[in-house]
Order: structure tokens, then C-alpha cells, then sequence
């Protein structure tokens, strides 16, 4: 696996990797890679013939607040995980290439970007939007694999490509899970044991109101049960737990299909997000 931290590099590897009309997958990630970015991967080599991924922790998607010093890295530990799913390219470049002194574009998916992550991370996804599109136009992939974990994320990337006329398909994966239920995350090591053994509250509250609205519970009293079980099962704050329309993303009072919950809640320093479909 070729390790490149530059853009001509970069342009000169994936040109080689598509001679003869093979394609390119690209998988964005932020390292401290686990079994959901290995799922993302494989997904990748099913559906192109070379997998790229990135490695990048963008600062621009950080709050000032936010974890982006503490954020975990291990380069070494990433690159030997992805060489073993048999990953082409791995590129990692540092924040000047990826931000040149001076760069002032940025992308707002207004929409899609106000509520939920957005409202609570003010910035976020004008972080993400614009480090994505600049990894479209640098890695030039057929497609992009994004995880369902991060469901508005996922609505964002697909209406960005969609407006601005990207010439890359956007592909989501399933969310991969631990035993009992708890969404694979990075941020995940920074729970202690006793925090780790409580953020399941967070899976079963989704599991169980999804099951409630699927059967025709009331929608607002299903939400407040909710986030009463989040906060009674460990968690220190429930930033918002919704029934969203899965593509649209507004939110739902009464039941309709397609439709996905949505939450993010914080336990200690951590915040969580998980999202589940309402069949
Ligand atoms: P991150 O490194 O956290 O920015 O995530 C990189 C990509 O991996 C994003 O598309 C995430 O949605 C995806 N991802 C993270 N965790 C999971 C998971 N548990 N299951 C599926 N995809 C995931």
C-alpha cells in the first residue's frame, strides 16, 4: 500500500491505478480506524476495482470546543489494518497541503446542515462539505463510501454531490455495531468502563421507540420516552433524539416512511450520535 501526503503524488497514483478503465473507491476517514471503517472498505473492493482511503482529521470540522487536539491518532496502527484489507492508496496529507495559507472557499449545505449536528456543532458540516469536495476533486475516485453512522453527514455529501454536479456515485454502509448494540466509534475510546457499559442506553432507547413508532405509537410521546431512558440509563445530556424524514431529513410528527430516528446524547465528556430506520 502506497503511503502519499502529496497532491501531485496523489494525482500521479490514482491516474496509474485507473489505466485500462479500472475503477477507484475512496473511503474518507479521520484514522483510529475500527471494524465500521474496515466495513466501509469492503464495500470499496466489492464494488471498484482499488480502494483509496484518506486519513485526515480535519480541523475545520472541529468547534473550538471540541476534541480536535485530543482526537486519537496512530498512523502506523491505520496503515497496517488497511494494507491487510489490501487498501491501494492510502492518503494522508498534512493540514498545510490540505489548507494552504490563505484558503478562504468554503461549502454550506444549508438545508440539510441547520438542524440536528449542525445546530448543536455550529460549523460542522461546512467543515465536512468543504473537505469532502476537496477530496473528490484530489482523489478523482467512481465512488465514495460514506457510513449510515453518520446519517445527516451521509443526506449532506449525497446533496452536495447532487448540486454541484459531482461526477462520483455516493454509496452508504450499514452501521457496524459491538455485541450488545453500541455503534462503532472512534470517539467510543474515550468512555470509561463504567460510561462504555452505559451508552447502550442510547442503541436500546432508539431500538425501542422505533419499534413503538413502527406499531403506531404517538411520535412526540415515543421521542420523550426516549430520551427519558437515555438520560435514565447513564448519559449526562440528550441533544436531541427526532423522527426525520430519511432523505429530507425535516422533522416528523406524525409516522411516514421513509423515516429514520436520530439522536446524540453526551456522556461525560463524550457525545455520541446514532440513528435507526422506523420500518
Ligand atoms: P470518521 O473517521 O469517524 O470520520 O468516519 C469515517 C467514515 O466511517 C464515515 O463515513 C463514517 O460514517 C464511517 N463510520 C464510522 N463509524 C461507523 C460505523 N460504526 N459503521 C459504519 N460506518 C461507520
Amino acid at each position: 500500500m502506497q503511503i502519499i501526503r502529496d497532491i501531485a503524488m496523489l494525482r500521479r497514483a490514482v491516474s496509474a491505478l485507473k489505466q485500462g478503465g479500472k475503477s477507484v473507491a475512496l473511503v474518507p476517514t479521520m484514522g483510529a480506524l475500527h471494524e465500521g471503517h474496515l466495513s466501509l472498505v469492503r464495500m470499496g473492493k466489492r464494488v471498484a476495482d482499488h480502494v483509496v482511503v484518506s486519513l485526515f482529521v480535519n480541523p475545520t470540522q472541529f468547534g473550538p470546543n471540541e476534541d480536535f487536539a485530543a482526537y486519537p491518532r496512530d498512523e502506523a496502527r491505520d496503515a497496517a489494518l488497511l494494507a491487510q484489507e489490501g487498501v491501494a492508496l492510502l492518503w494522508a496529507p498534512e493540514v498545510a497541503t490540505m489548507y494552504p495559507a490563505g484558503h478562504s472557499t468554503h461549502i454550506e449545505v444549508a438545508e440539510l446542515g441547520a438542524d440536528y449536528c449542525g445546530a448543536a456543532r455550529p460549523g460542522h458540516f461546512d467543515g465536512v462539505a468543504t473537505v469532502v469536495s476537496k477530496l473528490f476533486n484530489q482523489v478523482r475516485a467512481d465512488v465514495a463510501i460514506f457510513g449510515e453512522k453518520d446519517w445527516q453527514q451521509l443526506a449532506i455529501i449525497r446533496r452536495m454531490a447532487r448540486d454541484l454536479d459531482f461526477a462520483i456515485d455516493i454509496l452508504g454502509a450499514p452501521i457496524a455495531r459491538d455485541a450488545d448494540g453500541l455503534a462503532l466509534s472512534s470517539r467510543n475510546a474515550y468512555l470509561s468502563e463504567e460510561q462504555r457499559a452505559a451508552a447502550v442506553a442510547l442503541p436500546n432507547a432508539l431500538k425501542a421507540a422505533a419499534k413503538a413508532i413502527g406499531s403506531g405509537a404517538d411520535v412526540a410521546e415515543a421521542l420523550a420516552r426516549a430520551e427519558a431512558d437515555i438520560v435514565a440509563g447513564g448519559f449526562d445530556g440528550v441533544d436531541y433524539v427526532a423522527l426525520a424524514d430519511a432523505d429530507s431529513l425535516e422533522r416528523l410528527g406524525l409516522f411516514r416512511k421513509p423515516a429514520r430516528l436520530l439522536a446524540a446524547a453526551r456522556i461525560g465528556k463524550t457525545r455520541l450520535i446514532d440513528n435507526l430506520a422506523v420500518d
